[in-house]
């Protein structure tokens, strides 16, 4: 990014001298992104305060835990430039084609094109490639802020056009913070002992409000331009200062991020490529501190309309639980391992290893149904454009708590126990045990035993390692744990008219 321009600078509530940056400088000085190159550029050298290991990270773009993250959101700009039919779409807003992570769906053909998309880039990273929660949450503003404007003659709709026109411009990516810590889940924001387990506004002036507080749990973060925070439930009058979204530079003043641990990322610290599974790709997930973080009111697209609050978790969750998706390019993935490991051990064509595949593939076509469902049958919004069926992405995210673990134990089952014992890369490499190791841990003779081993490897990173974050517990966690899908569920069930359509057939009198 180009060096910092002039800048009114003011006090923050908290007494620190803070710049008031507004909407023009910051654009002024954002980059404008084409390749995943320009991307990779764009997110170095920006005095970011990051922490892993409780040490500051003096260049989070160096670090070998971090690059696989920023890896799969490079990829996300490659699959444009590879494949633009599938991954960039035509942008009235600022009549261009843009990429389709910043495309605000008009019409159900452009929900299904982005969930065809997203599995393509879950075959290719075989993780959590980051970009959908920024979508997904710029689709819900477009249409909140309309309503909130014409409930209440505010003018959030059209900050909102001239931010995602900027945002279109530039290229750029937009991470979410939704999840408070939450403290005591027992009380609202406002009883908390702490006021700061709520993200709130801290502070008003004449130039933007100042944000205090945290997200938890975020997906990417560090690794994106902007963050745009939101409310996480349903929120009272007297919660009016947690109705606050805002979007905020990632390079903010104010911002300390707070790298989450992920299973076997030290592996990403040593050499060779064969024990890390996945070498190349992988998720993020950080904690981040919002210490009077300021924001113009350009960038402010909601502040203290509460009863929106719902409206947005609501809208999100309907587009989000659909994204899900994703995972079925992980179980494309896992399926081809698992097909490939019985291959190299020699016994490809057992009827019982067929069958396994086939329920493996049965189980990830499930959740691609439903999520092409809930696009097909998407309704239109007052602001005009389409969001999913809500039944069906909550459908589709209940089917993605679960089967991903059936598919995860087939793959287990289908490699063998190996995929917990097998040793390291080193020992491979070793003069004195690779030569045994060569031999002793072969399959099919024409099969040299480093693939072999390497297809193992794969199948524990996303079974039990490090990618397991992303196909596994995100699975059950992302987008609300199961239990708020089925909330939904009932919600949405009518179960009054199927006791109806049951008592008519069993001859009760009063069945309609
Ligand atoms: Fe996208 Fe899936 Fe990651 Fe969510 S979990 S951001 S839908 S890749």
């Amino acid at each position: 990014m180009s060096p910092q321009t002039e800048a009114h600078v003011g006090v923050a509530p908290n007494g620190e001298p803070r710049r008031l940056e507004t909407a023009e400088d910051r654009w002024g000085r954002m980059p404008v992104i084409v390749t995943g190159d320009d991307y990779l550029r764009s997110v170095r050298d920006r005095g970011t305060t990051l922490y892993l290991f409780g040490e500051r990270i003096e260049e989070p773009a160096d670090h070998p835990i971090i690059q696989p993250s920023i890896n799969a959101l490079k990829a996300t700009y490659d699959l444009a430039i590879d494949e633009p039919e599938l991954a960039t779409a035509y942008s009235p807003i600022i009549d261009a084609r843009v990429n389709r992570f910043l495309h605000v769906a008009e019409s159900p053909q452009d929900l299904m094109d982005k969930h065809a998309m997203q599995r393509r880039l879950g075959q290719l990273t075989g993780t959590c490639f980051q970009r959908c929660t920024g979508l997904d949450t710029i689709s819900v503003l477009h249409s909140a802020t309309y309503d909130v404007d014409a409930k209440y003659g505010t003018a959030y709709h059209q900050r909102y056009l001239r931010f995602l026109a900027e945002a279109q411009r530039h290229n750029i990516l937009i991470a979410v913070g939704m999840t408070d810590p939450k403290g005591d889940r027992g009380k609202p924001p406002h009883q908390q002992a702490d006021p700061d387990l709520f993200l709130h506004v801290s502070g008003r002036n004449e130039h933007g409000v100042f944000l205090r507080g945290a997200k938890a749990h975020m997906t990417g973060g560090w690794n994106q331009h902007w963050i745009c925070v939101v409310p996480t439930m349903n929120l009272g009058e007297a919660d009016k200062d947690y109705a606050v979204v805002g979007i905020v530079p990632a390079d903010a003043e104010g911002i300390t991020f707070v790298y989450g641990r992920q299973a076997s990322d030290t592996r990403a610290m040593e050499p060779g490529t064969i024990d890390k599974g996945n070498a190349k790709f992988g998720g993020q997930e950080v904690l981040v501190h919002f210490d009077d973080v300021f924001v113009p009111w350009e960038h402010v697209m909601l502040d203290g309309e509460t009863e929106f609050a719902q409206l947005l978790v609501s809208r999100f969750t309907a587009y989000h639980r659909a994204s899900y998706v994703c995972k079925t390019g992980l179980g494309d993935v896992l399926t081809g391992a698992a097909a490939e490991i019985v291959d190299m051990n020699g016994v490809p064509g057992a009827a019982h290893i067929r069958d396994k595949l086939v329920e493996m593939v049965h189980l990830n076509e499930t959740i691609y149904s439903s999520s092409i469902a809930s696009a097909a049958r998407a309704t239109q919004l007052d602001s005009g454009i389409w969001m999913n069926d809500e039944m069906l992405s909550n459908v589709c995210k209940h089917n993605v708590t679960r089967f991903p673990f059936e598919i995860a134990r087939l793959a287990q089952d289908l490699a063998g126990g190996i995929v917990a014992t097998m040793p390291s890369e080193a020992d491979l490499r070793s003069e004195e045990v690779g030569p045994l190791l060569e031999r002793m841990l072969a399959g099919r003779e024409d099969v040299p035993t480093e693939d072999r081993m390497r297809i193992v490897r794969l199948i524990e990173n996303l079974t039990l390692g490090r990618n397991a974050v992303g196909y596994l517990t995100e699975s059950l966690h992302g987008a609300g744990s199961p239990q708020g899908q089925r909330i939904q569920i009932w919600r949405g069930m009518d179960v009054e008219l199927k006791k109806v359509l049951a008592r008519k057939l069993a001859g009760i009198e009063d069945g309609g």
